[in-house]
């Protein structure tokens, strides 16, 4: 599958041509990078001849309804194991982990701090013994298949781009591209979130060094946002009519045009940046900007 590369009308790009590839729209929840880090996993536990996938999320996660619902389409029953116990009389007010029930997804709710032991061997033992057996995907979906599916992003046509820019969560989308450029091309990456280890975490699959952390624009930490990203976000949709997400794509977006504006970029160069979905996370946000009385974040006519 390849998604159309948009070109992007939007003030400040004059001496850069930015295009977007439009990965969002591979479908409303299992958007972008999440179909492509579930692709082969999926395939892999069908040739296992698995029933249930197993996974991790917090409240918002992407990630959980993209496996949620893969789950449900390919036959599998599903079970998240999510971060808060104190969500587990919320599921009603939470968009993601509504969608993620509807799709048949079981829930065990633990607390951030058992929540932190989840990939010691113990926990998953103890899981084994309560679910039976399972697929286990990792939080964030990211693995050795994952990076395999993300290296599908590019395509020969993409070679025309100087840069290539992608927002970065756990590392395995930012992998997936890298593997797939050729020599003239660099990949950026803008985390968002704080994290000393990424560099690691993508040194671990990446086959090549043309690539580099931008770590400017997390706005303090994973699923922060102020009230300038949000003005961003909206005029960018009012002008481009593109949607993007406050957890990943707005901040990375944001952080494109600051650094054209600032002449970092060549005059003159090509620039690719991917979006990579998330887009049901806006629905979870906007209820909690609702509740302090903040501007929302405009996605939809
Ligand atoms: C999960 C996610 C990312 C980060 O992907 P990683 O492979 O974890 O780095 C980026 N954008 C969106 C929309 C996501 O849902």
């Amino acid at each position: 599958m390849q998604s159309i590369n948009q070109k992007i009308e939007f003030p400040f790009s004059s001496n850069c041509t930015v295009y977007i590839k439009r990965e969002d729209l591979i479908h409303p929840i299992v958007s972008g990078n999440k179909f492509r880090k579930l692709k082969y996993n999926i395939l892999q536990a069908k040739g296992e001849n698995q029933t249930k996938l197993l996974t991790f999320g917090g409240a918002f996660s992407n990630h959980i309804a993209a496996v949620a619902y893969a789950a449900k389409k390919n036959g599998f029953q599903s079970i998240g194991i999510i971060r808060g116990d104190e969500l587990e009389y919320k599921v009603n007010e939470n968009p993601t982990l509504s969608f993620a029930r509807n799709c048949g997804m079981q829930f065990e709710f633990v607390s951030r701090e058992i929540y932190r032991k989840k990939s010691e061997p113990d926990f998953i033992e103890n899981l084994k013994e309560k679910h039976g057996d399972f697929y286990l995907i990792p939080e964030g979906g990211t693995n050795e298949l994952a990076i395999k599916g993300c290296q599908e992003i590019l395509n020969e046509d993409d070679n025309a781009f100087d840069y290539i820019c992608c927002s970065v969560g756990t590392g395995g989308t930012i992998s997936g591209i890298i593997n797939s450029t050729s020599e003239h091309q660099k990949v950026l990456g803008f985390p968002a979130l704080k994290s000393d280890f990424l560099k690691d975490e993508i040194c671990k699959f990446a086959k090549n060094n043309r690539w580099d952390l931008i770590s400017d624009y997390h706005f303090e930490g994973y699923g922060k946002i102020n009230d300038e990203l949000v003005a961003f976000i909206n005029t960018f949709y009012k002008q481009t009519k593109i949607p993007l997400d406050s957890i990943y794509t707005g901040k990375m977006l944001y952080g494109v045009f600051d650094l054209i504006k600032k002449g970092f970029f060549p005059v003159n160069s090509n620039i690719l940046v991917i979006h990579t979905g998330g887009i049901q996370g806006n629905q979870g946000m906007n209820i909690k900007l609702k509740n302090k009385n903040l501007p929302l974040i405009q996605y939809h006519d």
